[in-house]
């Protein structure tokens, strides 16, 4: 189920328009606010739920991650850092969580220009490129057979 805009939040600020990855979400030319061109297309990624100021957008969320009939609302503060999720089963039940816009520091990630070409020799490992140095990891964790355990616990 995909977004839809609150036509009187909506101001037509456009960042809904930039930030979304499947590029569905278009400003209508007459009314000068953000629609949903293509919702089947919509992947509910909430990128921009959380990007718009007026928190103008909404998910009608599928019935795995949000049963019938709950609400989810989405609040993202810059100056603190923050993604406040708050949600309303139909229940009357509510959560609410907060989590850190991101995790780590801005301007902390290398873009992949940054470091060396892969090497052949690469794709005989099961790390992807510039793993673990990308992953600020000396290694990466693995899974040993101490920890394996067999059968139905
Ligand atoms: Fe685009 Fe994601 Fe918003 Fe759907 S939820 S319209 S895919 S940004
Ligand atoms: Fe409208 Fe929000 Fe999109 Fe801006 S980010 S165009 S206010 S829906």
């Amino acid at each position: 189920m995909p977004t839809f805009v609150y036509m009187t939040r909506c101001d037509g600020c456009g960042y809904c328009v930039d930030i979304c990855p499947s590029d569905i979400m278009h400003i209508d030319e007459t009314y000068r606010r953000a629609f949903n061109i293509e919702p089947n297309m919509c992947w509910e990624c909430y990128s921009c739920v959380k990007a718009c100021p007026q928190n103008a957008i909404d998910v009608r969320g599928y019935a795995d991650f949000a049963p019938l009939g709950h609400s989810v609302r989405t609040l993202r503060e810059e100056e603190k850092g923050t993604i406040s999720w708050k949600l309303k089963f139909r229940d009357g039940r509510e959560k609410s969580f907060v989590s850190p816009i991101r995790t780590t520091p801005w301007g902390s990630i290398r873009p992949p220009g940054d470091y060396e070409s892969p090497s052949p020799d690469g794709l005989r490992t099961q790390e992807l490129a510039h793993e673990p140095e990308a992953l600020h990891v000396d290694r990466l964790p693995t899974l040993t057979k101490d920890k394996l355990k067999r059968g139905v616990l």
